[in-house]
Order: C-alpha cells, then structure tokens, then sequence
C-alpha cells in the first residue's frame, strides 16, 4: 500500500492559510473522502507525489495536457522566452501568430482577443453579445459550468453538484434573474424560454459536448435545432469549448457536428499549461470590443509572452498530420477495453466518450442530462476512486469529471488502468 504522509501533512499546514487547503475546490478530495495529492512533477501520461507515488495520471491538469508532462517541445519554448523576459504590457509578435493560429483552427472565428483564463473568455463574451445585442439575459443549461463569474454561478456542474450546493452564495439577486436556465438535449425547454422572453436574451452559451457533469454528448440534431432556433431570434449562440476545442475535434465540437457558433470560448489547452484563454468569432462582432468598438475588455497579462509561445508550441504539434488519428486511435482503444471490463456490471454503469474525453458514470441506462448524471451512485464512486488511487491510477476526484486522455497514454498505461479498473469494480460492486 502507498503512504501519502508528506501530502497529508501538506494539507494540513494548507488549511491554516489556504481556504479549505486548495486554491480551487475540485482538487480538494472531499467528496472522495481522502485528503489531495501533491504532485512534485510529471512525465508524459504520469504524475509523482511528493511522497514518491507514482500514478497514470487522467486529470492532465483537467485538459491542458493533451500531449501528457513535460513536453519537451513547450519546455524549450518557454525557456527561450524566459531568458528574454517575462511581460511587457506591450504588444509581442506571438500573439499574432497565436491568433492567427486559432483562426485557422476554427473556421467560425475571424477575429480572436486572448486572456488569461476561461472564465474571463466566457465573461467577456458575454458581456460583448450584451453590447452587441443591446439585451440583457442569457440562457445557460443546467450543468454546464463556464467558469467562476457570477452569472454562470447558476446549476453550474461539477464543482457545484459536488458539495451539493444549488448555486453560490454573493451572487446578487438582480444578477441571476438574467441568467436563464434550460435543459440540455431539450430544445423545447430553449423555446419557452425565448417566447417568455422575447427579444431580451443576448446568448445562449453552453458547452457543446458537456464535460463539467462528466461527459454528455448531444442527441442527434440537437445543436443543430439551437444555431437554427438562435439565429431566427437574432440570439447569439456561443459555444463554450474550452474544454472540448482541440479535444472533441481538431477544430472541437463545432468541427465535429459542423456548426457555426458567433462566438467561442477557448482555455485549457491554448496556454500549454500556463494560464490563458481566448474568445473569438464573427468580426462583425468582435469589432464592438474596445479600442474599435464600446464593449470594454482588457488584461495587463493578457498575450502574456510566456504563455503563447507554450501555446503555439502546443498548437504547432496538434497541427501535425496524423496527430488527431492517433489521439482517437488512444481513446477508442481505451474504450473498448473499459467495455470490456465492464461487461459483468453492464446494467450498473453507462460510459460516454468524445474523443479524449470520457466518463464512467455509476448509474444504469446511459446519461444524456445533468438530471441522469446526478443519478449516479456518488458513493460507489468514491469507493471505486480510492480503490484506484491505491493502485497507481489518478482519477478525477468527482464523479461529475471528465476523465482526460493524452497523446502519452502508452497502451501499457491504458492496460494496467483497465486492469486496476476490474480489481476495483469487483470490490464496489461485488
Ligand atoms: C475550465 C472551464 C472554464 C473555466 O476556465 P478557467 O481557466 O478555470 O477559468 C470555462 N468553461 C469550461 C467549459 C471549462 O471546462
């Protein structure tokens, strides 16, 4: 059995002057009844702990590292850039080729301005689909998470759904009566919406393959119904991918089912690994941003050269021909080994995947909504992760969370995870 004793006695001075110990709450263990791992550093698809535990690690940093640790190729970017400097608040030449790298990635966005998270992305195209429409509400699904800023703060997924709290405390009242919630994979729950609400909603905004209540893929002609049921009422739709882009598809989700959104919000893997984010879309719209247009956005940090020359590293590599055949080939071979794993218990469990992205939900007859999702057996699940923590596989520490494959997930990691996988139902489920 691994110790975890230098990790426990880190939490525990963590809690004297950290908030709960984390600096974000999905990496606490509470729900899994454990205390967190601290990782000393990583290797392609592996992480170590400070106590010297090794683990196949399936957070990747919860998306950012689709090419696994320590990417030599990033590695080198930043230090070249590091022994030039740090950050100018000034204009750098990689940031243009970082955004025309993007424009090249997804055909809908013209026109793209980075910052230095996801939830700036999402809260800044928002707040610019508000200027652009002149209307106050937005619609969001229920389970989809966008980030911290107050108004997504609403049936907002995993962080949310896993310490059991409806929404946040410090959101003001005025603040959530513009954030309108439907249901996803339900089109007609978007429709009484609008007709409730004529000409007042600016966006809908949701997660086009859902990854903050695990992984949910849409239904057959769903996204398809929204971008035909926005555009008629002049409603902006915005995908939020900073999850699925680059991860569904090449191009994300909006490659995948070849729809165009207005906007799109992109984090996670554009920064290589260092903070950043990115909202894009129509040039139309995204003229109205300052200093062109009246939407005021901004970021002393944003562009921050370290970070883009990370991502264009990053990006540089996904471009590589073959590279998206190989990440599918990961995880469809990692599937079908789970399904085979999971054959005994196949009326206790539903497995999702979009391409490196995949869930084992604890619940029977498959999980199309939040509402399936928050079926699932938690505690089982909490058992079931513990189990696999024990043997070297790092799973998320919520049953509400992708699980996310890299490029460096040898076939060797994906066996001795799917073999932990089986000595761990058998225990949970026996
Ligand atoms: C992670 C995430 C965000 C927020 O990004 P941060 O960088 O954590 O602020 C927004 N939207 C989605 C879909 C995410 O998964």
């Amino acid at each position: 059995m691994p110790t975890y004793t230098k990790s426990e006695s880190l939490f525990q001075e963590a809690n004297q002057y950290i908030p709960g110990g984390v600096n974000s709450p999905v990496r606490a263990f509470k729900s899994v009844g454990r205390t967190p791992l601290y990782i000393d550093h990583g290797t392609d698809g592996h992480v170590f702990d400070v106590d010297g535990n090794e683990y196949i690690d399936f957070i990747s940093s919860w998306g950012p590292l689709i090419l696994g640790h320590a990417n030599p190729l990033i590695q080198d970017a930043i230090r070249k850039e590091v022994e030039k400097g740090t950050s100018y608040g000034a204009c750098n030449e990689h940031e243009v080729e970082m955004a025309r790298m993007i424009c090249n990635f997804f055909p809908s966005v013209d026109k793209v301005r980075m910052v230095n998270s996801g939830t700036e992305a999402t809260m800044s195209a928002v707040r610019l689909a508000r200027g652009f429409t002149g209307r106050d509400k937005i619609i969001k699904f229920d389970g989809c998470y966008h980030g911290h800023a107050d108004m997504f703060l609403i049936k907002a997924g995993s962080g949310l759904a896993t310490y059991g709290e409806s929404g946040s405390a410090g959101v003001t009242k005025g603040t959530a009566e513009d954030t309108l919630v439907a249901t996803y994979n339900d089109i007609s729950s978007v429709k009484k919406l609008i007709q409730a609400f004529p000409h007042q909603i600016a966006a809908v905004i949701l997660e086009p393959v859902m990854g903050n209540m695990g992984l949910i893929m849409p239904r057959e002609g769903f996204l398809q119904e929204l971008r035909e049921l926005t555009s008629e009422h002049n409603i902006l739709l915005i995908f939020d991918e900073v999850i699925s882009g680059f991860r569904a598809a090449k191009g994300g989700v909006q490659e995948l089912f070849g729809i165009s959104p207005d906007l799109t919000c992109l984090g996670k893997i554009i920064g290589g690994g260092l903070p950043v984010g990115a909202f894009g879309g129509r040039a139309d719209i995204m003229d109205h941003l300052s200093p062109n247009g009246r939407v005021y956005q901004a970021g002393t940090l944003s562009g921050n050269p370290l970070a883009m020359v990370a991502g264009i590293a990053m990006l540089r590599q996904l471009e590589s021909p073959g590279f998206y055949d190989e990440l599918e080939a990961v995880g469809a071979r990692f599937e079908a080994l789970v399904q085979e794993a999971i054959v005994p218990y196949g009326d206790k469990l539903s497995f999702n995947r979009c391409g490196s992205l995949c869930t084992l939900f604890f619940k029977s007859g498959g999980v199309i909504c939040n509402d399936d999702a928050k079926k699932s057996d938690t505690n089982l699940y909490a058992r079931y992760f513990q189990l696999m923590l024990d043997q070297g596989v790092y799973l998320p520490p919520s049953q509400f969370e992708c699980m996310f494959l890299s490029a460096a997930h040898t076939d060797e990691d994906l066996q001795r995870t799917v073999e932990a996988m089986s000595t761990a139902l058998a225990k949970v489920l026996a």
